[in-house]
């Protein structure tokens, strides 16, 4: 079997920490391992647009932001397609087909489209675009016949959803599509980052994001804010590490080296834990520690936006070269798609 990589993201915003480490490490790891056959980045325009429809200035602006964010963390367009999902039209064909193959119901159960439209100001309306998403997405991967797809963990249920698509379609019309294998992160804290106010998921939607290309006073600004423990007032107290958003975020980003770089005095984190739990530790001593991590991590990713930013044809050249090989690659496979279904007629 072809080892075909497709993963994407939605112009909504630049990106964040929760998309570095739920895919973009991911991805970069798999880039420079080589060894696939086809490795697809898709700008999920038409995706965004589901919850974005009176919007689409944003989305459309957002598309070379996702692509700056991109290249600053070292994708390479020499070794990765990128496109835009709008301008591969045959995506929407091959939704229209697979609509017939899911039911409304199942939708309905779908767990992130649930979790998604509780934080989405529908007023009980919710467009059948946005409901249908996961078909649109299950279109998307299998236009490439992709196998491998690294994602956060709140996409596993849009893998699911597409799983069960390739088989309901193999079963009907005989063998013609490939079932994709979600990769997830490495690290379980990186399945799915916390914002920066602790809730559940660092998302563009959600305002509670350290972007890529934050400024160094806005990262400082926004670690200083987190929330601790709430009852760890005086540096004597001791305080609770589970659910304390900065042990969150240094479980996912410090390494040894930080230690040794910046905090000397303790081995590791089980020791810097430990002495917080045991009290005698402040919340600034901490706050400044991620800070400083953070600070290292982006501050090369921002001066390689920088340069980046200053040749935006540049950028949607890549775009356009990009778009225009997905797009055969997309109509040829939906051309094997109806015939198999039987609704080829004039070839
Ligand atoms: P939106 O709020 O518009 O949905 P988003 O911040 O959720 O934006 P997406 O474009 O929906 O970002 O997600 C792109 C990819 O990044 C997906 O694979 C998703 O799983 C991953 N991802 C996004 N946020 C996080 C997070 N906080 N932790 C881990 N992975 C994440
Ligand atoms: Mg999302």
């Amino acid at each position: 079997m072809k080892k075909i990589i497709l993963t994407g993201d939605r112009p909504t915003g630049h990106l964040h920490l929760g998309h570095l480490v739920g895919s973009l490490n991911r991805r970069i790891e798999l880039q420079n391992a080589g060894g696939y056959d086809e490795y697809y980045i898709m700008i999920a325009d038409a995706q965004a647009l589901t919850d974005n429809f009176g919007n689409v200035a944003k989305v459309r602006e957002n598309v070379l932001q996702v692509m700056l964010d991109y290249l600053a963390v070292g994708l390479d367009p020499n070794k990765v397609t990128f496109f835009i999902q709008s301008e591969v039209s045959e995506l929407t064909e091959f939704t229209f087909y697979y609509m017939n193959l899911v039911t409304l119901s199942r939708l309905q159960r779908n767990p992130t489209v649930k979790e998604e439209l509780k934080s989405k100001d529908f007023n009980g309306a919710i467009p059948m675009g946005f409901l249908t998403y996961p078909v649109s997405q299950t279109a998307d991967i299998t236009a490439f016949n992709a196998t491998i797809i690294p994602v956060g963990e709140d996409q596993l249920p849009m893998i699911e959803q597409a799983r069960e698509i390739v088989r309901s379609f193999n079963n009907m019309y005989g063998e013609t599509l490939v079932e994709p294998k979600a990769v997830l992160p490495e690290n379980k804290n990186s399945f799915r980052l916390v914002g920066t106010d602790g809730k559940a998921k660092m998302s563009k939607s959600l305002g509670n994001c350290i972007f890529l290309s934050d400024e160094p006073d806005e990262i400082k600004q926004k670690v200083f804010s987190m929330y601790t423990d709430p009852n760890h007032i005086h540096v004597e107290d001791s305080g609770k590490v589970e659910g304390n958003t900065v042990f969150t975020y240094l479980d996912v980003f410090s390494r040894p080296e930080h230690f040794e770089k910046y905090l000397p005095e303790y081995k590791n984190l089980e020791e810097l834990k430990a002495h917080y739990t045991r009290g005698g530790l402040g919340d600034m001593k901490i706050k400044k520690f991620l800070n400083s991590i953070l600070q290292d991590l982006l501050a090369p990713i921002r001066e390689k936006r920088k340069e980046l930013e200053k040749d935006p044809d540049a950028i949607f050249e890549i775009l356009k070269r990009g778009t225009i090989k997905a797009r055969k690659v997309a109509q040829k496979n939906l051309l094997k798609l109806k015939t198999n279904m039987g609704i080829n007629y004039f070839n």
